[in-house]
């Protein structure tokens, strides 16, 4: 006989987005547990790439500005209030101009394109001939503090973070009404999904499968004789961040978090991919545009699925059809630039009782049909 617990709120996972929600809901004074089978910070949100960039999505980009300020409130001096600057790597001209076009949309990030030799000066590891376009976005912090640091601020509010056991969601007909998690089952007014990649798995039915699938990304965290000076990201996927679409299924990156240094990235549907043999191609297209990479000390290999929502876009709210059932996830590439700021919202939607206020681009009616 399962031992039953009472709550206001049940969260399933302790990534970013469930740790930052546990946060926002618990300083309101609502009674909260968060459940995760693995551990804080276990699933994405402990193993990114740490870039706090903006969303190049007119839809989230006030979710960005947001969760920098939450940043910069949470993290203090170790979050860096300045963007350091990203550069969007081409190989010619017209790439290089319709990249800066396409930004344009954005004033705050000062889009500019960059010949090779303005290129070279911005980023001397850069190989020669590479065109650029720059972007005023950027702040590297390290993803776990940032989501360890939601965690303690929520316990010093209240919130319980219960660890380390199966979960399923317990229903009653069509309408789920608890967690059972180990030998315990936890009873709340809203129990809240912020699963990650996981989250249609715990759904386990209740919404389309496709709605959030993993697009998996792998990094080769290395050692350079020189760090750069700035994340520097292939544009064809910076593109493919704003239309949706992943135009390489390997595009280069190179981001310096305080975490570690990192060539990337895969952005793979399916399986789990095979780190060890995606590494050696990483490394080698890495040379392309940053030839020093040929000498990179290799430190680990990582794989992780990014929660990819089916439009690009994080799910928000209550679940249509469910009466206490809500959803946070879908968060992609973006989790750590935008999720604290998405919490925020989901926290104020279940203490207002509706989600009137999550604007249709982002919320989870779009679920319906
Ligand atoms: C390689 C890579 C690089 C990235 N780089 C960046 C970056 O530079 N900047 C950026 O903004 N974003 C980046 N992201 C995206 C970012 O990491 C995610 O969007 C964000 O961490 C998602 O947070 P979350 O809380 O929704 O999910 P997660 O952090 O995945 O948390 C979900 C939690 O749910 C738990 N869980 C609950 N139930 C289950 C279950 N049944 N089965 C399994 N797990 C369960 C997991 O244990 C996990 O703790 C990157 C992602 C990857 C993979």
């Amino acid at each position: 006989m399962a031992n039953r617990v009472n709550r206001d709120v049940i969260i399933v996972g302790a990534g970013i987005v469930g740790c930052a929600t546990a946060y926002f809901l618990a300083r309101e004074g609502v009674g909260v547990a968060v459940l995760d089978p693995n551990g804080i910070a276990a699933g994405a949100s402990g193993r990114n790439n740490g870039l706090v960039e903006h969303p190049y999505d007119a839809a989230t980009a006030g979710l960005f500005d947001e969760t920098v300020e939450l940043l910069a409130q949470v993290l203090g001096g170790d979050f860096p209030r300045e963007p350091i600057g990203t550069l969007l790597l081409t190989h010619d001209q017209a790439s290089a101009q319709a990249l800066e076009r396409h930004y344009s949309a954005f004033p705050s990030l000062a889009a500019r394109a960059l010949d090779p030799d303005q290129a070279r000066a911005a980023e001397p590891l850069l190989a020669p001939g590479l065109w650029a376009c720059t972007l005023s976005t950027g702040h590297p912090i390290m993803p776990v503090e940032a989501t360890t640091a939601f965690a303690e601020l929520a316990q010093a509010e209240g919130a319980e973070f219960v660890l380390g056991e199966p979960l399923a969601l317990v229903r009653d007909a069509d309408q789920v009404r608890g967690v059972s998690f180990g030998s315990d089952e936890y009873r709340a007014d809203r129990i809240l999904i912020c699963a990650g990649a996981a989250s249609t798995a715990v759904l386990n039915g209740l919404v389309r499968p496709e709605i959030i699938t993993p697009l998996w990304g792998v990094i080769v965290s290395v050692e350079l004789p020189t760090r750069p000076r700035h994340p520097l990201i292939e544009g064809a996927l910076a593109a493919a961040h704003g239309s949706g679409d992943v135009e390489i299924e390997a595009p280069f990156t190179l981001l310096d978090s305080p975490s570690w240094l990192a060539v990337g990235s895969t952005m793979l549907e399916g399986d789990e991919p095979d780190g060890d043999s995606w590494a050696p191609r990483l490394l080698a297209r890495g040379c392309e545009f940053v030839p020093s990479i040929a000498q990179a000390e290799v430190k680990g290999i990582l794989a992780c699925a990014r929660p990819r929502a089916f439009d690009n876009r994080p799910i928000l709210g209550r679940v249509p059809g469910q009466d206490q059932l809500w959803i946070a996830a879908g968060h992609g590439g973006r989790g750590m630039s935008i999720g604290a700021a998405s919490a925020r919202l989901v926290a104020e939607a279940i203490v207002a009782g509706h989600d009137a206020a999550i604007s249709d681009r982002i919320s989870a009616r779009r679920l319906t049909g």
